[in-house]
């Protein structure tokens, strides 16, 4: 599981981006990052990911060997194909080619990707490189997956089937969790952690009067 306890961040020089934030997700479960842009969604990834040191609280893990990541912005080296980029992870763990090429295609096959293998990255679509990150992140099997934005650059019929295949691979036991504005993305995870409940401010006084309440903003989503 990963769990956060009383968890806050700022940086130097910007306000307090949240603070007394409190979860815990277990393997199987999908949570959606919610809340406007600059409210702290990228940065809460990170420091799931363990890359942010925040500024109080802390994160714990159990049972979290491997973290997937797929950015926000799409990235890749323009003159390489779609597969040398989901491939590539997979050697540097030691496997050859020949034992990495199907299981890139695999991922790249649960993305609907497996027509584009051989083009370059510079004339993959804006969607498409985002379905090749997810891609790449899934291949390695990752115990955690953070996911920024997955469906930004999608149709909704695309963001719908990347939804759903996020959701069959929490099935398999990952934990998923996906920083997103769209309702749609939020609406097919089963949880949601809604930043703006979490924000700092003129919240203090109802705080006091809800007791507890605050922990408890992390809703189960309504369906
Ligand atoms: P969006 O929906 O636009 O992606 P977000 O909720 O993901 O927004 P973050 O990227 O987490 O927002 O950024 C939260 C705030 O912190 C922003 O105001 C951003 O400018 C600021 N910020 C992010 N990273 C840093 C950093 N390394 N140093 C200073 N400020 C930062
Ligand atoms: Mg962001």
């Amino acid at each position: 599981y990963v769990a956060v306890h009383d968890l806050a961040h700022r940086f130097p020089g910007t306000d307090v981006l949240f603070e007394h934030v409190e979860f815990r997700l277990d393997p199987g479960q999908t949570a959606a990052v919610c809340g406007p842009s600059g409210c702290g969604k990228s940065t809460l990834l990170s420091i799931l990911a363990g890359w942010e040191k925040p500024t109080a609280g802390s994160v714990e893990r159990s049972d979290i060997e491997r973290v997937g990541w797929v950015f926000q912005n799409p990235y890749g080296v323009s003159g390489r194909t779609a597969l040398d980029h989901v491939v590539f992870p997979l050697l540097t763990k030691g496997m050859t080619r020949r034992e990495a090429e199907p299981q890139a295609l695999e991922a790249m096959g649960l993305f609907d990707l497996q027509y584009a293998a051989d083009r370059r990255f510079s004339e993959l679509s804006g969607g498409e490189a985002q379905r090749l990150m997810l891609a790449r992140a899934v291949c390695s099997k990752p115990d955690m997956l953070l996911v920024d934005e997955p469906t930004a650059q999608l149709d909704t019929r695309t963001a719908h089937s990347v939804s759903r295949v996020l959701g069959h691979l929490a099935g398999q036991g990952m934990i998923v969790i996906v920083a997103t504005h769209d309702k749609d993305t939020r609406d097919a995870c089963q949880r949601v952690i809604d930043l703006a409940e979490w924000a700092p401010g003129d919240k203090e006084g109802d705080r006091e009067g809800e007791g507890t309440a605050q922990k408890e903003t992390v809703q189960e989503a309504a369906q």
